[in-house]
């Protein structure tokens, strides 16, 4: 499941979603992004991180709080963990409804692991735009990415040059929208501005293939902000062939249709349309 490994940075890829969770190395840590699915996959991480390890910190990184996310979070113990306010700052309810995901999940395919399931309780909160976290010569600079849910954070990763972009600028998704489809926007809008501040060498998305390519992220972000535009309007006239449409390449229909009829609705609700009572 290694799936990449070049400059200081390894990305293992999960069969589950093609979920990437990344492993940077610098003089100064060891950073370990969204360690996930399945019991020897995070396993195969944790030995991975213990053996490049020697005496640096561990700090564990989480993009966002979805359940599929956070799995693998009572697995790194001894790490420093970094998150966005928002997720440190879920109420008790929230968290155990990403965690009652989780334990659905495990459930239903009779998985068992071999460390706790836990919500991630952080020490390094990220509450700013830009908002930077130096040790000794590496920076770390996130900003703030919500849209697809309420708690996602970019992670800028220098000297290497690194994008842990969370669940935005996939190859294989289109945006899946949970939280705001406006918000998910101005995340997009500020790919242009990272790139010019930021020397990046890659690009992390959490699901599907990393990019070197300055141009395949550009692109990345330009089809999905029409995905949105499209979407909208579609929705607001009920065109129902173009809303049907934007999806008519996806490479999974039978589950992306699912997510795609979701954006409909929060879309809807964002325009106010009224649903037919079904
Ligand atoms: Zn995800």
């Amino acid at each position: 499941m290694l799936q990449w490994e070049h400059g200081g940075i390894a990305i293992f890829q999960s069969v589950l979603y093609r979920t990437a969770s990344a492993v940077a190395e610098t003089e100064d840590l060891i950073l370990i992004s969204d360690p996930c699915w399945l019991p020897h996959e995070v396993e195969n991480i944790r030995r991975y991180v213990l053996d490049k390890a020697g005496g640096r910190p561990i700090y564990l990184l989480f993009t966002h709080s979805d359940f599929d996310h956070i799995i693998g979070c009572g697995a790194f113990p001894e790490a420093h963990v970094v998150a966005s306010n928002a997720l440190a700052g879920k109420a008790e309810a929230e968290r155990e409804q990403i965690l009652e995901q989780i334990r659905t999940f495990d459930d239903d395919y009779y998985v068992t692991r071999d460390y706790p399931v836990v919500y991630p309780e952080v020490d390094i909160i990220v509450r700013e735009d830009g908002q930077q976290l130096q040790v000794g010569g590496t920076t770390l600079t996130f900003y703030h990415a919500q849209g697809h849910n309420d708690d996602g954070i970019f992670t800028i990763i220098e000297p290497l040059g690194v994008w842990l972009a969370g669940d935005y600028l996939s190859d294989i998704e289109f945006p899946y929208i949970y939280h705001s489809s406006t918000l998910y926007e101005e995340t997009l809008h500020k790919v242009r501005s990272i790139l010019d501040r930021h020397p990046i060498s890659v690009l992390v998305p959490g699901h599907g293939q990393c990019t070197e390519d300055m141009e395949e992220i550009l692109g990345r972000q330009v089809k999905d902000l029409q995905y949105i535009l499209d979407l909208r309007s579609a929705a607001a006239s009920g065109d129902e062939e173009t809303i049907a449409g934007l999806i008519k390449d996806c490479p999974f229909p039978r589950n992306m249709r699912k997510f795609h009829y979701n954006n409909r609705l929060l879309i809807e609700r964002e325009l106010n349309i009224a649903r037919p009572a079904t």
